[in-house]
């Protein structure tokens, strides 16, 4: 497909991963993008940052569960690859209101199926050839590990445990099955926890972040000892979009970054870097951190082992997580404005990025 202008119908690309994969994809590979996303609460604009605007760029502000508009999307853009990462994302907000989750999770998933059947059926030749739907989940699927467990890979069972996991681990089984049933060339990728710029702030490093800059508390669920493998957002949208020229349908990618951290461990690095790029006459910043009440059901490990998918792509993520971290860091010290317009909304009566 080299040398090729590839459109892609990508879903959720308003959000933090989506937004980095449009960035990408249009600004590193020339490719087009039809972003269809339902703008929530989760999503921003501004994240698409100087490619909203760019001729290769198409919003299509759509919830993926009209099924009567995205049939027409697919119509009307005849795209040659789908990009499906819409999604209600936040673990914490699938346990206090799941149905959300379900809905758009589940729901949407099978529109986007079903729309992605009905056009793949009136496609021939090369452009049936090249035809992918690739369906981005997370590792969370997989349950959980102990400490000495080995890493998940693509031959690990499901086994969600959370709203959030089970809603995606719907949608993962719906999509593999509109390959073997179907014949829709699928690909799923299964992906650690990301951080970066744009991640919105209720997500655990942007909120120590944040709490860090202002000084507030920094709350951690039970010990801090749970642990996940933390993959930087730009170095996951390369893999994705891989994934989409060299990716094998009926193939599962898993992609990690080979940087497992417990969480008292990433928010003490937090605030070691921010005590340096920003001292504060208070003392150390680690003087913040306060252990709450942990959350039903919280996962104790994820990590993955990427073997498979860095031999089959050709890729390995290019950022250690002390680089990212401070990378991110020096981000959100450079974008408060971004955050504390976020923070100063309320969605469901609470203010937004103030939950950990
Ligand atoms: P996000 O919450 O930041 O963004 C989700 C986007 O989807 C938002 O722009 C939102 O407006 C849009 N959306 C939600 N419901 C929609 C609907 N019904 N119709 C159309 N658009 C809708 O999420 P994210 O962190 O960018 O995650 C993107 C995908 O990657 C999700 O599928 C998620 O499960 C998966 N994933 C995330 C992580 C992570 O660490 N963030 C890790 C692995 C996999």
């Amino acid at each position: 497909m080299m040398g090729f202008i590839l459109r892609i119908l990508l879903t959720g690309g308003c959000g933090f991963i989506g937004s980095a994969v449009v960035r990408f994809a249009i600004k590193n590979l020339g490719y087009e993008v039809i972003n269809v996303d339902k703008m929530t609460y989760a999503a921003s604009k501004d994240a698409l940052e100087d490619v909203l605007l760019h001729p290769n760029h198409t919003l299509l502000t759509l919830d993926i569960c009209d099924s009567e508009s995205i049939r027409a999307a697919f119509a009307k853009y005849q795209p040659d690859a789908v990009m499906h990462l819409a999604a209600e994302s936040h673990v914490d907000r699938s346990i206090d209101g799941p149905c959300a989750f379900v809905q758009t999770n589940v729901n949407g998933t099978f529109v986007m199926l079903e729309a992605a059947r009905e056009y793949f059926a009136t496609l021939v030749g090369e452009k049936r050839e090249r035809f992918r739907f690739h369906h981005i989940s997370t590792d969370e699927v997989f349950g959980a590990l102990a400490d000495e467990d080995p890493p998940f890979n693509e031959q690990t069972p499901y086994d969600p445990r959370s709203p959030y996991s089970a809603s995606k681990a719907a949608s993962d089984h719906l999509a593999r099955a509109w390959m073997h049933t179907y014949g829709l060339p699928i690909i799923v990728s299964n992906t650690t926890n990301n951080y970066g710029k744009w991640q919105f702030p209720e997500k655990l490093i942007p909120l120590m972040i944040i709490n860090g800059i202002n000084e507030a508390p920094l709350p951690i669920y039970g010990g801090g000892t749970n642990t996940r493998d933390w993959l930087f957002v730009d170095d996951h949208a390369e893999a994705l979009l891989k994934i989409i020229t060299h990716g094998i349908p009926g193939q599962t990618y898993c992609i990690g970054a080979r940087q497992p951290r417990k969480n008292l461990d990433v928010v003490k690095t937090i605030c070691a870097v921010l005590d340096q790029k920003l001292p504060s006459p208070n003392g150390a910043r680690e003087r913040l951190i306060t252990y709450v009440k942990d959350r039903p059901g919280h996962d104790h490990r994820y990590e993955i082992d990427p073997s498979f998918a860095e031999n089959a792509l050709h890729w390995k993520a290019a950022h250690d997580f002390e680089r990212g971290l401070t990378v991110t860091i020096e981000w959100y010290l450079n974008n408060c404005e971004w955050w504390e317009r976020i923070r100063s909304q309320t969605y469901g009566g609470q203010r937004l990025g103030t939950i950990a």
